[in-house]
């Protein structure tokens, strides 16, 4: 009794140091470096890289590159991201601390078009930005749902509870264990999301008729990617509502000399 109030003790005191503030306001509870979660990205892409079968179809990976390469930019950081299509019928993406974006085949089928998969790529990398996995992986600590979890991203306990970690990055369809982000971080990734396309030249309406074709998409258990990003009732509306704001954004963008990314189908 006596040891777990210590625990507490040394746990709220622990806490209180990592306190701070999401890009949209919200209070965060950050326990990792951003060393730490760029390692977690990193072996998680490596691990992902491994198991799944990477696309040889130049024209889509040359697609996606070019829209991941338009966000990214829009970031100004010199660091170079790693992007990878992969081959499969997930209809899936993931953006990763360290700078990795993985886009599933399958997800192009759902979005139509240059400006929707933007919109999804807009709001994973939304989620990295805002330090959403950080935030996951920290909360499981915390909790004591997985002390593996700190275990394994300290380093201490080798590559047993990966699994774990990589959930907490939003990789829960990919390993085959759900932990879904929340409601505000979905909300937070779909603002900052809809911003980053609309800087990098792509129409924010096309957003809407994303999450739409999102929701009818995928039979009876619904696309993979619905599984970590679950959609909330408003996200609809709440994109309508931001369409004036983004705008000039866009109309902005649309005056430099951005590169089309577009692609020959066949069907
Ligand atoms: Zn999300």
């Amino acid at each position: 009794m006596k040891l777990n109030w210590v625990v507490a003790a040394l746990l709220s005191f622990a806490v209180a140091g990592c306190v701070s503030k999401s890009p949209t306001g919200r209070s965060q509870v950050l326990t990792f470096t951003n060393a730490q979660m760029s390692q977690m990205g990193a072996e998680s892409f490596a691990q992902i890289k491994k198991q799944q079968k990477i696309s040889n179809d130049k024209a889509k990976t040359a697609y996606v590159n070019c829209i991941a390469d338009r966000i990214t930019d829009v970031l100004g950081t010199q660091q170079p991201w790693e992007v990878v299509l992969f081959e499969s019928e997930q209809v899936n993406a993931f953006a990763l601390p360290g700078g990795y974006i993985g886009v599933y085949t399958g997800l192009l089928e759902v979005a139509e078009n240059q400006h929707q998969l933007a919109t999804v790529m807009g709001h994973e990398v939304a989620h990295v930005l805002a330090q959403h996995g950080n935030e996951q992986v920290s909360r499981a600590q915390l909790t004591g749902i997985g002390m593996q979890v700190a275990d394994a991203a300290l380093g201490a306990s080798g590559v047993d509870n990966k699994d774990l970690y990589m959930a907490g990055l939003g990789l829960g369809a990919q390993v085959g264990i759900m932990l879904p982000f929340g409601r505000a971080q979905e909300s937070e990734a779909d603002v900052m999301g809809l911003e980053l396309m609309a800087k990098a030249g792509f129409d924010p309406k096309e957003s809407i008729a994303l999450w739409q074709n999102m929701a009818k998409a995928g039979g009876a258990q619904g696309p993979e990617l619905l599984s970590t990003h679950p959609s909330h009732g408003t996200r609809i509306e709440d994109l309508q509502a931001m369409q004036q704001q983004v705008m000039p954004l866009y109309a902005q963008a649309q005056k430099q000399s951005l590169a089309s990314c577009n692609i020959a189908r066949n069907n």
